[in-house]
């Protein structure tokens, strides 16, 4: 049976957080919600984590300013504890009991610029479990509807695939209940937890090869 892991990333975001949380909510269906230090730090936003939190989602740090990569040769010193530490404090009690981490890529394209040696020290030393992708259907592109089909055929193409989605109040995810309803008639297993290679490092602990995916600072 193929799986299907669902993502949320760079909110919260007023009025697209509620919107996918109802659909996910209709199909009784769990996912994460990768969220963003300014974002969070928005009116509202905070109580839209914790609706989403309390409704079953995972919640994760997805760096505090999603501005520079982590392995950006250029990035300031410091950059990465506070764009980890930074977040993880300001997640506060939205954190889960092994913290989840989900670096900012660029378009989600990964490569060298990820990580530096640093940052993943630092996620390895704080107990967080790295959490990847291997599919990101631009959801901002257009036209809004494209990401659908791009979605489903990487569905067909790998047994589990992990999808990156953004819960923007914006026209893509208003096709979101349609691609719901498409995977599940499929019969795609829809499930929370995230494919063993998507997953460099749990719980601090290293599991698969980075170098593909760190700078050298
Ligand atoms: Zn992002």
């Amino acid at each position: 049976m193929k799986r299907l892991t669902l993502s949320f990333d760079n909110g919260p975001f007023e009025g697209g957080t509620q919107a996918v949380l109802e659909a996910l909510a209709e199909r009784s269906l769990k996912s994460s919600f990768f969220l963003v230090g300014k974002q969070l730090t928005l009116p509202g936003a905070r109580a839209l984590a914790q609706q989403a939190k309390a409704e079953g989602h995972w919640i994760g740090n997805h760096t505090l300013s999603h501005d520079v990569p982590l392995g950006r040769g250029d990035a300031p010193n410091g950059h990465h504890v506070r764009e980890i530490a930074g977040m993880d404090a300001l997640l506060g009690n939205l954190k889960e009991a092994v913290p989840m981490f989900r670096p900012y890529a660029g378009k989600g394209i990964l490569g060298q610029h990820v990580f530096s040696r640093c940052a993943l020290e630092l996620l390895r030393d704080t107990g967080h479990t790295v959490v990847l992708w291997n599919s990101v259907p631009r959801d901002w592109e257009q036209p809004a509807d494209a990401w659908v089909a791009r979605a489903l055929a990487d569905i067909d193409a790998q047994d589990w695939t992990a999808v990156v989605l953004h819960d923007r109040p914006n026209e893509a995810m208003t096709h979101l209940p349609r691609f719901l309803d498409e995977v599940l008639a499929r019969g795609v297993e829809i499930r929370q937890d995230f494919p063993a290679d998507c997953l460099p490092v749990v719980g601090g602990q290293q599991r698969n090869d980075t170098s593909a995916l760190t700078g050298r600072n």
